[in-house]
């Protein structure tokens, strides 16, 4: 799991530099997920950076579009797009959108607007499965994605068609951009919720890399059901003094803090 660790403090730091540089961004959100994004392309998606649009490839759809920054860098890493775009981010005529923009090689899917993201995937999986092909559909989203109705229509639509070969995240911190969670739409018993739809549904540190990787590398988890990856995350994991706050949302790191806030995550084990 070393390369994982790597790329997930590349991601973090990267994020944290590209929202200072556009001086716009949402790094809490980033760094809540960056773990995670390294597991995915460093171990899980079959995709190839010099054949981005190959058929059989798996499809990643990024709901939480406003986090877009942290799968750039991960891109930029693994050699889909060149390094120096990253400090483009946010900035006028940038080659990086401020929202997740399938412009960029690597990209899906453009989101920002919350609860396209599932809905989208789910349209992906039952083409998939027209095709005949083993390529896998996965989506992450955010508790914010997670109150949009357009969310759960394609959740139930997903259980009707039996769509094994989805799986959806939920980067699932508890908090969004007006509140913690709880105080703006209290999601209650989530795993519940999404096994009476008809899911199967699990419930991981999303910080543990060993805990990503093993439900991760064992999809489906049932076959003939969607399955549903609850990960508890830490909205802002890697700076202790914007750990779980709302103000982490919308945020970057501004000049004065920049150099000590990366210091520390470049020391962490
Ligand atoms: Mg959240």
């Amino acid at each position: 799991m070393e390369n994982c660790k790597k790329l997930a403090k590349q991601i973090r730091i990267d994020s944290i530099r590209m929202t200072n540089n556009g001086k716009s961004g949402h790094v809490g959100s980033m760094l809540s997920m960056a773990d995670m994004i390294a597991v995915l392309y460093e171990k899980i998606l079959n995709v190839d950076p010099k054949n981005p649009k190959m058929p059989d490839r798996d499809r990643f759809v990024l709901s939480k579009g406003h986090a877009g920054a942290a799968v750039y860098s991960a891109l930029a890493n693994k050699g889909f797009i060149p390094r120096d775009w990253l400090m483009t981010y946010y900035c006028d005529n940038g080659k990086l959108m401020g929202h997740i923009s399938h412009k960029v090689p690597g990209v899906e899917f453009s989101t920002g607007s919350l609860g396209h993201g599932l809905p989208v995937a789910v349209g992906m999986a039952i083409a998939a499965r027209y095709a005949k092909s083993d390529r896998r559909i996965i989506c992450m989203s955010s508790d914010g994605d997670m109150n949009e109705g357009s969310t759960w229509e394609a959740i139930m639509f997903a259980a009707q068609e039996k769509l094994s070969n989805l799986t959806l995240v939920i980067d699932y911190n508890q908090v969004q951009a007006l509140g913690h969670s709880e105080e703006v739409i209290d999601l209650r018993d989530l795993k519940a919720k999404l096994e009476n739809f008809g899911w199967s549904a699990c419930e991981i540190d999303g910080h543990n890399l060993d805990e990503i990787y093993a439900s991760f590398s064992s999809l489906p988890h049932k076959e003939g059901k969607p399955t549903a990856i609850i990960a508890h995350t830490i909205k802002c994991k890697g700076i202790p003094a914007l750990e779980d706050t709302v103000k982490s949302h919308y945020r970057f790191i501004p000049d004065e803090d920049i150099e000590q806030v990366i210091k520390k995550i470049e020391e962490e084990e």
